[in-house]
């Protein structure tokens, strides 16, 4: 069987954490489809295009995995592209009460689509974008953080 997954998230920007989820994710599925959402209540600091881009970069030797953008909601969006599980990490106990609740409210919503958890890195289980964000524009070192091949562009962007 052909098992296709997606990784649905707001990857603003890509973290170690979110790269580590799609490559454990690209070892265990045929193919993983990273979805950036396009939010249009809250405003990005990277925007779609953006993201995706680094997005692009940081998984380049990956070749099971692609990059796409979508709008709206997930459980439809997976319907559209006949996709049924998704793929999500789970950093603490304080992740899992929305993730539970998402994974829930998406099988109300397309009660064919699962919802795997996979546990975040012990490294990065702190790790969140917007961190990054904050630590970047106050100049603090985030090479530990984003992956190397994405820094330079994170940092000049996020630098006040
Ligand atoms: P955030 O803005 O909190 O960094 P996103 O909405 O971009 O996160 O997250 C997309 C997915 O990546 C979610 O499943 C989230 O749990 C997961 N994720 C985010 N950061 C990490 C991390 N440090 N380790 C593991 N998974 C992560």
């Amino acid at each position: 069987m052909n098992k296709t997954v997606i990784c649905p998230g707001s990857f603003d920007p890509v973290t170690l954490g979110h790269l580590d989820i799609i490559t454990r994710a690209a070892k265990m599925f045929d193919r993983v489809i990273v979805a950036v959402l396009v939010n249009s209540a809250k405003t990005p600091t990277f925007s779609t295009e953006e993201r995706i881009e680094l997005l692009r970069e940081a998984v380049g030797g990956l070749e099971n995995v692609e990059i796409v953008s979508f709008k709206g909601l997930l459980a439809e969006y997976c319907k559209k592209c006949g996709v049924g599980t998704i793929v999500k990490g789970l950093r603490a106990v304080s992740d899992f009460e929305y993730e539970f609740q998402m994974a829930l409210a998406n099988k109300k919503l397309n009660p064919e689509l699962e919802t795997v958890f996979l546990a975040a890195d012990a490294d990065s289980t702190f790790l969140s974008s917007s961190m990054v964000r904050e630590i970047a524009s106050m100049g603090g070192d985030i090479s530990n953080f984003v992956p190397a091949c994405v820094h330079d562009r994170i940092v000049e962007r996020l630098r006040k």
